[in-house]
């Protein structure tokens, strides 16, 4: 019985990984459309129209984003379908004492579809063959052709340990700032803004290796906190730079064995 949004997430996520294995856990969203019998539009926007069961992909996207898109709007598809409607209706039912239904299934999907993207059983093999959460997410992003934004999510989310950091671009442009909501990771630095040309975030020469350093977050808002362990990775392909701060217990993830490993 599903009362809590706290609830439905986690029972969605459940029925969502056993489907995928079904599937052979297919990464590709024009194939899952089409096992599902969805069809695939261009358009300007991208959205689940659920009446004709057409899926909208805006057009000219950069491939990896395309990618995630139709994964998440196959993922509004499954959520609205899934067990004959029961994990909408559960949605609808509790987003009523939210800003509006739409936010609570927005935030599910947005979610579930990056397991679509990053299977648990990736996240595992990643977390196994490393010592940084900082190269598991960067192993899970190439495994799985996802963002550096979005494999930093999916490794943060599954550790229950705090983890938080940034992504930068080549002009040291906070692109992106991800958070696991535990502890300190509740404050994530936010993101929009440039990190100060003399923070050591913006020194780094090496690249498409682990950097370790001591320095302050750098925050949205200007504050300056204490100086925290970091790891970063400098990726010359990429022309991004992800870091992962208070890192001082993040060796081998701070827990042996992470997960039960599905073989
Ligand atoms: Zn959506």
């Amino acid at each position: 019985m599903i009362t809590t949004l706290h609830d439905l997430q986690p029972a969605f996520h459940t029925w969502l990984d056993e489907w995928h294995a079904a599937q052979g856990f297919e990464s590709d969203y024009r194939v899952l459309a089409d096992t599902l019998g969805l069809t695939v539009k261009a358009a300007t926007r991208s959205m689940y129209d659920a009446a004709t069961q057409t899926i909208y992909i805006e057009r000219n996207l950069h491939p990896l984003r395309e990618r995630h898109e139709g994964l998440h709007e196959v993922t509004h598809h499954l959520f609205q379908t899934a067990q004959a409607g029961a994990f909408h209706r559960a949605a609808q039912q509790l987003g009523k004492a939210l800003k509006s239904r739409q936010d609570a299934e927005e935030g599910i999907v947005q979610e579930a579809s990056w397991r679509l993207l990053m299977p648990p059983h990736r996240v595992n093999e990643v977390c196994r063959v490393t010592t940084t959460d900082v190269e598991a997410m960067v192993q899970l992003a190439r495994m799985c052709r996802a963002s550096f934004e979005f494999a930093a999510w999916r490794v943060a989310g599954t550790l229950t340990r705090p983890v938080r950091g940034v992504v930068l671009d080549s002009r040291g442009w906070v692109l992106a700032s991800f958070g696991n909501n535990v502890g300190t990771a509740k404050y994530t630095p936010g993101r929009g803004f440039f990190v100060d040309a003399m923070h050591p975030l913006q020194q780094i020469t090496e690249t498409n290796q682990v950097v370790e350093f001591k320095a302050a977050i750098p925050f949205k808002r200007g504050r300056v906190g204490w100086r925290v362990s970091m790891e970063a990775w400098k990726d010359s392909k990429r022309f991004q730079t992800l870091a992962v701060f208070d890192t001082r217990i993040s060796k081998n993830h701070g827990m042996e064995p992470l997960l039960e490993v599905d073989t």
